[in-house]
């Protein structure tokens, strides 16, 4: 090479090293989320990564105890500023609209929702009581209907779109024994998701799923009522429920909280500027859902 086209290189390679050692600006910088079940085990992994990745989170969530704590670990590593605390059931109305104003007042808008405040709770269709029946329809159906509505509302209002994740269920789309009101719940998530991606796309509002399958570590839900119906269903424990679930996805590996949460941060980062509507499933490669 010329001398003078050497150093050019050289000198051009020196230039791009400096670059990649710059920090990159993080990827939800300035964008507020809200994070409906965000003292939970997905909610609370979503919103981790979320804070990492320079988003201001506010965790919503009914349980006053698991939110405190949850906020104060994410304050702990992220800051004081850029989280934030409310107290809400997704069932109530009137609550579920004090959520976003206080979302409003405390960081100035909202640019992401994660509809994932839920319940696991089911049984044989015959012992399915109305009350079960109505507790799944209204926790995980009404529920995420209203506070995709609140969120519509604002993000409308604010006119620059916005993106709504919706933390469904693998059941939502594949039955599983004894569990018809939570799976009937479920598949309404994902119907809702896609009508709502329709209504939203002239304003730039996204509605994208992700379907988690078992995730036991961090889940609440795995600690009570769910895990003992599970294993009269599949007649075992939670060792070997964890075991099956493994066994039965084609990775054979577990899900975890932080799995969900890369999926949640994908489809609420410009990395999914051109998803809307769309269902992701994480499960490691479902066997079943996969050869059915
Ligand atoms: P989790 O119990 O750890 O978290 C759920 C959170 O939702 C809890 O903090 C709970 O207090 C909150 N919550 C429940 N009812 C509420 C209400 N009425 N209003 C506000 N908050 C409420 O469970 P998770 O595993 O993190 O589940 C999160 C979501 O993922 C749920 O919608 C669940 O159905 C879905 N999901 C979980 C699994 C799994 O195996 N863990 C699998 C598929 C889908």
């Amino acid at each position: 090479l010329p001398e003078q086209e050497a150093f050019d290189i050289e000198y051009w390679l020196l230039e791009e090293a400096k670059l990649q050692r710059m920090p990159k600006p993080k990827a939800l910088a300035g964008r507020v989320a809200l994070v409906t079940g965000g003292a939970g085990g997905i909610g609370s992994a979503t919103a981790e990564k979320y804070l990492a990745e320079g988003a201001c989170v506010v965790l919503a969530d009914i349980d006053a105890e698991a939110l405190a704590s949850t906020k104060e670990r994410l304050v702990q590593r992220h800051g004081r500023d850029v989280v934030c605390a409310v107290e809400m059931n997704v069932t109530d109305e009137a609550g579920v609209a004090r959520a976003f104003a206080e979302t409003a007042v405390e960081f100035g808008g909202l640019d992401i929702l994660v509809s994932n405040a839920g319940i696991a709770s089911s049984a044989p269709v015959e012992e399915t009581t109305l009350d079960l029946w109505n507790r799944n329809m209204e926790i995980l159906s009404t529920g995420y209907f209203l506070v995709s509505r609140e969120a519509f509302r604002t993000m409308r209002a604010q006119g620059i779109g916005g993106s709504i994740v919706f933390i469904a269920s693998k059941n939502g789309l594949a039955a599983s024994p004894n569990a018809s009101a939570y799976c009937t719940a479920k598949a309404s998530e994902i119907h809702l998701a896609r009508c709502l991606a329709l209504e939203g796309a002239d304003a730039g509002i996204r509605v994208n799923v992700v379907n988690p399958d078992a995730v036991l570590k961090g889940s609440k839900i795995w600690e009570g009522e769910w895990l003992e119906q599970r294993a009269s269903t599949y007649k075992t424990d939670k060792e070997g429920l964890e075991e099956m679930y493994r066994n039965r996805s084609m990775l054979k590996l577990s899900v975890l909280p932080e799995d969900i949460a890369e999926a949640a941060y994908f489809f609420a980062s410009d990395l999914s500027a051109k998803s809307t509507g769309n269902i992701v499933n994480v499960d490691a490669g479902n066997k079943e859902a996969f050869t059915r």
